[in-house]
């Protein structure tokens, strides 16, 4: 049994992942120095790249034994290829980080979640303390994301993104999850456990660009929300009601003005009506529509991925 399992999904990360190796090797060097822990490992989760993400992954693999690696077999998405990643830590280790391939998380937060770890928590947040190296609309935009998912009851951490470390205990919790789509910001606060928090700074991207283009975000930011909110379906029911006690007050006045014999006049008004209720129709039949396709992904029962290779694996090397 490994005492950690540093998960890294990659997509493209070619340009990265030779100084990403380097450096986080170097934390599972200082922490074994210390006497943190015994062993450690260095998991690379290859979501189905299209560049030499992989054969980099092998290389290391061939040549350093605290580095493995899994190659899915089609590009899963970022939140799949981290269940990859944590499914295997699950079986294999006391404790598992998560952290993105680019650098932008500080490593070095490493080797304090771990203490907070050792010191009995099961599940370390890693959680930013600015957005400075953020655009401008990156920023506002995911802060307009947490203040609606706060309002629509979902747990999340402000600002924590899926840098965080989890115990085998909230580990094999999470596996428990049968859910497809996955937003593990919001599934892991929903396991409780004993939690911390390590504060750090964000940095620009190491190299290479950001593999969340803005449909990419908007779509992640949609999934999180159905994904375990069925508010925006009760706001549907409360809109009808407006509308239906507009349209009283409106008869009422249809009727009063084809008593007076003024109908002509009334059509503006009938005609935004018309547009109006028919958007919002639209509207809620999407919302609608979001959360049927939820509920077909989910039973459909698909697995959420599928390893094709493996490489630095096996249980002799741990
Ligand atoms: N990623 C992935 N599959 C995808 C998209 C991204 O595994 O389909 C990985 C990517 O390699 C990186 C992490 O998810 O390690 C976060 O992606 P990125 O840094 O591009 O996102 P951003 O920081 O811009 O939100
Ligand atoms: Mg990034």
């Amino acid at each position: 049994m490994l005492d950690l399992v540093i998960v890294v999904p990659c997509y493209n990360e070619e340009e990265v992942l030779p100084e990403t190796t380097r450096q986080l090797t170097g934390i599972l060097e200082e922490l074994s120095v210390r006497g943190t822990i015994g062993s450690g490992r260095l998991l690379y989760v290859d979501d189905g790249s299209r560049d030499r993400t992989w054969e980099l992954v092998c290389g290391y693999a061939a040549s350093d034994r605290r580095v493995g690696g899994l190659k899915l077999a089609h590009n899963a998405g970022h939140q799949q290829a981290l269940w990859a990643g944590l499914e295997w830590a699950a079986g294999h280790a006391s404790a598992a980080v998560s952290i993105d391939a680019d650098l932008q998380d500080n490593v070095h937060s490493i080797v304090d979640m771990v203490e907070a770890w050792r010191d009995g928590a099961d599940i370390v947040y890693g959680v930013r303390r600015e957005r400075k190296t953020d655009t401008f609309f990156k920023r506002h935009t995911a802060q307009m994301f947490y203040r609606l998912m706060k309002g629509l009851g979902g747990e999340v951490v402000y600002n924590h993104a899926d840098f965080r470390l989890m115990s085998r205990r909230a580990l094999q919790a999470l596996m428990a999850f049968p859910e497809r789509n996955l937003f593990l910001r919001g599934m892991v606060p929903a396991l409780g456990f004993r939690t911390a928090k390590v504060f750090y700074d964000r940095k620009e991207r190491w190299a290479g660009e950001s593999k969340y283009p803005l449909g990419k975000m908007v779509s992640f930011a949609l999934d999180g929300i159905t994904s375990f909110s069925v508010r925006p379906l009760r706001y549907i029911v409360m809109l009808g009601l407006l509308f239906i006690l507009i349209s009283v007050v409106a008869i009422v006045y249809g009727v009063v003005v084809y008593c007076q014999g003024n109908t002509i006049p009334g059509w503006t008004s009938l005609l935004v009506s018309v547009w109006f209720i028919g958007g919002s129709i639209l509207m809620a039949l999407g919302i609608i529509g979001e959360y049927v396709g939820k509920i077909y992904k989910e039973v459909k029962r698909r697995p959420r991925y599928f390893v094709e290779a493996e490489a630095g694996t096996a249980e002799d090397q741990e």
